[in-house]
């Protein structure tokens, strides 16, 4: 596996593979590595000739400080992680390559940068849910992922289902602003246990991640209440805050039933939904969701 730092490198060499009339996939990560990012190799190597991975913890996406400076990293590991699974090119830019002003996480810290950068702002689909949540946490990550689209020009980019609103946030911004690039979706992946494989994870303790538990077990319960023959929303919702709340003693900042392509809420599941929920171990936020669907039943 060859390793980037800088943006000429990694030009040179995808340019060098794709005269050679190779298709380039591209896996883009915040690093802190799990079996969820690396099942995104897999799905870029059946779906390409040669896979480019990003590691990189992009800034512009946080609105915590203290979320970005906790972030897990822990790029030694990564790397050894990236090559075991057959990723060809691994790109790990540092900020400055990336944000040519350098003052992004000047911003962070709260101090005024004196340079305002280009970026993109994402459409309709970012204003709901983590958006509401979130301000402004899906106009850096269009952002970067258009720096990045730019920089690694892939034909095929994979992204997972378990940031379902990303997903379609980063489907419609290829769309609206036609990038070139087929956008392949990656199944959720769990630990054995149900917990969603997370970078977030590493930083729980063991109270902690037994607490976190409860999210798979309030998305279990929605899924056994629609296959019982329940449709309301209100009357799925209301029995998942309890597991969250009471259970777990988590702080819940939504639990929402959507439609699976606008990810409005809706009153009532017709043929399929898709359950999202987003909730705090202590400080620890996790996210997760769930693909709901009455087709096999009533
Ligand atoms: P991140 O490093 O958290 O920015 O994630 C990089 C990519 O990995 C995104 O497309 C995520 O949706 C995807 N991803 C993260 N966790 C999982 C998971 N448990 N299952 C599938 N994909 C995941």
């Amino acid at each position: 596996m060859k390793v980037a730092e800088n943006i000429g490198t990694l030009r040179e060499e995808i340019l060098g593979r794709k005269s050679e009339g190779k298709v380039v996939s591209f896996v883009p990560t915040m690093g802190a590595l799990h079996g969820g990012h690396l099942s995104l190799v897999d799905i870029a190597r059946k779906n390409s000739d040669y896979v480019v991975m990003s590691i990189f913890v992009n800034e512009l996406q946080f609105n915590s400080k203290e979320d970005l400076l906790n972030y897990p990293r822990t790029i030694g590991q990564d790397l050894d992680k990236a090559e075991s699974v057959g990723v060809n090119l691994c790109f790990v830019p540092n900020a400055r390559e990336i944000f040519s002003c350098g003052k992004t996480l000047d911003r962070m810290l709260g101090k005024e940068s004196s340079v305002r950068r280009c970026t993109v702002k994402a459409g309709e689909l970012a204003d709901l849910w983590e958006g509401e949540y979130r301000k402004g946490h899906f106009d850096g990550v269009v952002s970067i992922v258009s720096i990045l689209f730019n920089l690694v020009s892939p034909d095929v980019a994979i992204f997972g289902e378990k940031d379902f609103q990303q997903l379609k946030v980063i489907q419609q911004m290829v769309k609206d602003l036609h990038f070139p690039v087929n956008i392949v979706p990656a199944p959720l992946m769990r630990e054995s246990d149900g917990l969603a494989m997370s970078s977030r994870n590493l930083r729980l303790n063991d109270e902690q991640r037994m607490r976190a538990l409860n999210i798979y077990k309030s998305l279990q319960l929605s899924l056994k209440l629609v296959e019982e023959g329940e449709k309301k929303a209100s009357k799925i919702i209301e029995p998942m805050r309890e597991v969250l709340e009471n259970q777990g003693k988590l702080k819940v900042d939504y639990v929402a039933v959507v439609d699976t392509d606008n990810l409005r809420a809706v009153d009532e599941i017709v043929d399929e939904a898709r359950i999202l929920v987003a909730a705090y171990v202590d400080e620890i936020r996790l996210i997760d969701n769930m693909h709901l669907t009455r087709a096999y039943k009533h």
